[in-house]
């Protein structure tokens, strides 16, 4: 009976994705996708060149989760953590060598409001050309460089999560390379934006953020928990960090007339930006206005 049971998820995941398959086929503006996976990853089923749905079940890690495999755009699901139904398990580590601390040093920049943004990973100093490992055995995504994230690299695992290492001063991963836990995928560095060299780790479950430290102690170097149990309580951070609005100060402007533009008062400028009526401003600068 379980058997039956996993083999009509399996019937419904897999016609759930050839739904979404086809819709993105028809859709897909050619290249940069699936297409360079295939080449690398001929199976039996392949016709003209193409694989079927079960090919992109057992080649992409957590296909039955995303349905897609994009390997330019780093952000580009439309999932939203903060409605999920049911809880997840994510299984982090069946065995010791399933899970590689990516670096340890000391933590400069926490998971959460950070100024007038929140800041979606957890920041770790090191050294310029130390090498960082991927957490968990997986297929490299991205890699590339980022204006913001400097050079990037996402590595989509079996378990659903997606890990992401920014401001790496070299890449050592190409997209669709397979990468097992303790892999260098490149090396520390202070790219994009960025002062000071330091690894940006983050966690995410389709697009969406977790608190990396919900999953790794990060002075230790060590998993939490074998299974992470996720849930909507989990993105419940993000309906406070989704519902700020920002404003780029112009010259000219001041804080009573900033405030006035918004319909907000300059008492809350300054508590949502931690600053004094006597603070300076300047043009460029970004504050939060709600
Ligand atoms: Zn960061």
């Amino acid at each position: 009976m379980p058997e039956l049971k996993f083999m009509v998820k399996q019937a419904f995941l897999i016609f759930s994705c050839a739904l979404a398959f086809t819709a993105t086929a028809q859709e897909s503006t050619g290249g940069g996708f699936e297409e360079s996976l295939m080449e690398k990853y001929p199976t039996e089923n392949m016709v003209e060149g193409v694989w079927d749905i079960n090919d992109s079940l057992s080649v992409i890690p957590a296909y039955d989760d995303y349905c897609m495999w994009d390997t330019r755009n780093i952000h580009s699901y439309d999932f939203d953590g903060t409605k999920m139904v049911e809880e997840v398990d994510i299984v982090l580590r069946h065995d010791a060598c399933d899970f590689h601390h990516p670096f340890r040093g000391k933590i400069t920049s926490q998971f959460g409001e950070r100024g007038a943004r929140h800041h979606y990973g957890i920041d770790i100093k090191l050294r310029t050309g130390d090498a960082i490992k991927v957490a968990f055995e997986g297929v490299v995504r991205i890699s590339q460089y980022s204006r913001t994230y400097g050079n990037v690299v996402v590595v989509r695992h079996n378990n659903g999560l997606e890990t992401l290492y920014a401001h790496l001063s070299a890449r050592k991963v190409k997209p669709g390379d397979h990468v097992e836990s303790g892999a260098i995928i490149g090396l520390g560095g202070n790219t994009g934006r960025s002062t000071g060299s330091h690894l940006h780790f983050e966690a995410r479950y389709k697009g969406e953020p977790i608190d990396p430290n919900t999953i790794i102690d990060w002075e230790l170097g060590v998993l939490k928990t074998d299974v992470l149990k996720l849930s909507a309580d989990d993105f419940a951070y993000l309906k406070s960090a989704r519902s700020k609005k920002y404003h780029t100060i112009r010259s000219g402007e001041s804080l009573s007339t900033i405030a006035r533009k918004h319909g907000t008062s300059v008492n809350t400028l300054c508590r949502l930006n931690g600053m004094s009526k006597t603070s300076t401003i300047y043009a460029g600068k970004k504050i939060r206005v709600r």
